[in-house]
């Protein structure tokens, strides 16, 4: 589970205004009820000094047993009074209790010492928003991909329908979304435009980041600029910032690979980055409107070998969608 710094620091943020709401909360209640109920207040008063004698017991007797019962009980009545007087005064009994939005960590992101739920999910909403703002797709979902779009009738080379195909090809992302783990297999989806690579990619980070992995998102052109503008404006410690975070996010998605400015720094870029994650075994998507053919012509053999022999290889089939779409207005 590694989000990025910004990630993390954000959520830490969230949780520290949480905290600080709560407290604020907390406060006003009391004042007002001190206010209303002065009795609550002496109350309190006692409490906290039932509090200070319990710790001058402990360290000053030496079998402070009987001691201790007696100021249990006087608290546990003072407690009791309290609760009865805010329920006499139409207020709920823990009207006074600490003000939390989770009463697991009561928003500090950890219990027992493992990260809390309610964290993970902040985590998790900032990741799936950073990531909608990247990609400006917003609403690319499992439930929302159209397989009546693909044709029923066979491929003329494979003999297969693009429906059957793109029901398997569906089915195996769904799959893989869900069970997604460090050490799921990469995946190559190829196939021409238009035919869903971009939206089942963004759908199964959706689903991903959901489960509380970290995900990043480039089209292969933009990862390269990043590299580059890394690599020759930054200096100090921030430099090898961008390709360690690449490198290690739990699941990169490279799209749309072939389309960049080739050069020799990119597909320098292109091999550093695929093989340190095959070497770390961190699972990639990398997706391509090139044919395998394409693939093998534009690319190094050093690039394709580690592809197609390391990912699991996805093909989709069928009519460009976004020609359907605009056909149809959809
Ligand atoms: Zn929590």
């Amino acid at each position: 589970m590694s989000f990025d710094k910004q990630v993390y620091e954000k959520a830490h943020r969230i949780l520290s205004s949480r905290r600080q709401r709560g407290k604020q909360t907390g406060e006003r209640r009391r004042e007002e009820v001190y206010h209303k109920l002065p009795q609550i207040a002496r109350i309190d008063r006692e409490l906290a000094q039932t509090s200070i004698q319990v710790a001058k017991t402990v360290l000053s007797e030496k079998q402070p047993g009987g001691l201790l019962d007696g100021l249990r009980r006087q608290n546990l009545q003072l407690q009791r009074q309290k609760r009865e007087l805010l329920a006499q005064n139409g207020y709920p009994a823990d009207y006074l209790e600490p003000v939390c939005v989770c009463p697991l960590c009561r928003d500090t992101g950890y219990a027992d010492g493992k990260r809390c739920g309610c964290f993970v999910k902040i985590l998790s909403d900032i990741a799936r928003e950073n990531l909608k703002g990247s990609t400006g797709l917003s609403d690319c979902s499992f439930s929302n991909f159209r397989l009546d779009f693909y044709p029923t009738e066979p491929d003329r080379a494979s003999g297969v329908s693009p429906r059957e195909k793109m029901e398997q090809v569906y089915a195996y992302c769904r799959d893989y979304a869900q069970t997604f783990s460090p050490a799921s297999p990469s995946l190559f989806l190829y196939g021409a435009t238009g035919l869903g690579k971009t939206h089942l990619s963004l759908a199964i980070a959706d689903v991903v980041i959901a489960n509380g992995f970290g995900v990043l998102y480039y089209s292969t052109q933009d990862l390269i600029r990043e590299i580059e503008t890394e690599r020759f404006h930054t200096a100090g410690p921030e430099r090898g910032g961008a390709f360690a975070r690449i490198t290690g996010c739990d699941l990169l998605i490279l799209d749309d690979l072939g389309a960049e400015f080739t050069s020799p720094f990119a597909s320098s870029v292109i091999y550093d980055v695929i093989n340190s994650r095959l070497g770390a075994r961190r699972p990639t998507i990398v997706s391509t409107n090139l044919t395998l053919k394409e693939l093998e012509s534009k690319y190094s053999q050093r690039i394709t070998s580690r592809i197609l022999g390391h990912y699991k290889d996805l093909r989709f089939l069928g009519s460009d969608i976004r020609m359907i779409k605009k056909k149809y207005r959809l």
